[in-house]
């Protein structure tokens, strides 16, 4: 998600409140940590643990107390899935001891939010990190969500991290950080010859591949809906109100979707 103007972020609600971080185990050596921010991935081996994104500033001392419950090992890498606070708030704290990477528009979009804990490295098309005998690759596959949203995937435990590219509920499409509802569905099919069953979204519970194969059908649907009514020149407040998403599979409305993303996708597609 975003700090987007006006709409509080799921998990700022209750800034001031203690929020307790859990891990869930996936895979032998492989968790997801959620309970405040974007959902983490923690990967440990016998070299160090890498880490997928790092939530707000205030979980950091959490986050790491996690991680000891795991393993004695360092972390030695965060793998940045976009660059949105509460998937990168925790930058500043871990940049002392642990290499930060994302994607040079993710990276470029902190500057121009006057983000602190700016990633040391940035690429272009993908990276891969190599620890322990353990391999992760971060890749970059379009626009979505932003315009620096990454696909990090675990090949030997046929696993993909996909971000807020996938969230359960509704798209947050993030305009004024080149975010496109139109790519985003090209972009998540690329993920699809990825050999891969299981998939970690940015918010919400682990998924299997096939709710992401819904969810870009989903997605699909309401731009034909919103597509077709634009063909019969509805005007845009008409749309708002007369599209049909109750029935798509892992599609629930939430105010981001309502007050923000439907209508710049609306927008979007008049042009
Ligand atoms: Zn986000």
């Amino acid at each position: 998600m975003a700090l987007a103007g006006g709409l509080a972020p799921r998990g700022r609600a209750g800034a001031q409140a203690p929020e307790e971080l859990k891990l869930e185990q996936i895979k032998s050596d492989l968790y997801m940590l959620t309970g405040s921010g974007g959902n983490m991935a923690v990967l440990t081996t016998d070299e160090g643990v890498i880490l997928v994104d790092d939530k707000f500033d205030r979980n950091v001392t959490e986050i790491l107390a996690k991680v000891r419950t795991l393993t004695d090992k360092p972390v030695r890498y965060v793998l940045t899935t976009h660059h949105h606070g509460d998937h990168t708030g925790g930058n500043p704290r871990l940049l002392g001891s642990v290499e930060i990477i994302a994607h040079e528009n993710a990276r470029a979009n902190m500057v121009k939010g006057s983000q602190p804990g700016l990633p040391r490295v940035a690429f272009s098309d993908g990276a891969a990190v190599y620890l322990g005998g353990k391999e992760v690759r971060t890749r970059y596959y379009g626009r979505g969500h932003t315009n620096g949203d990454v696909a990090v995937y675990y090949p030997a435990h046929r696993l993909v991290h996909l971000g807020d590219l996938l969230v359960e509920g509704t798209p947050f499409i993030d305009y004024a950080n080149g975010g496109s509802g139109v790519a985003w569905t090209a972009t998540l099919e690329q993920t699809l010859p990825l050999d891969f069953d299981t998939v970690i979204p940015g918010h919400g519970p682990v998924m299997k591949r096939q709710d992401l194969v819904n969810w870009i059908a989903s997605f699909k649907t309401v731009r034909e809906r919103i597509a077709r009514m634009l063909r019969e020149k509805r005007p845009k407040a008409e749309i708002l109100t007369a599209l049909k998403v109750d029935d798509l599979a892992g599609w629930k409305p939430n105010q981001f979707w309502t007050k923000s993303s439907l209508p710049g996708l609306i927008d979007e597609l008049s042009r």
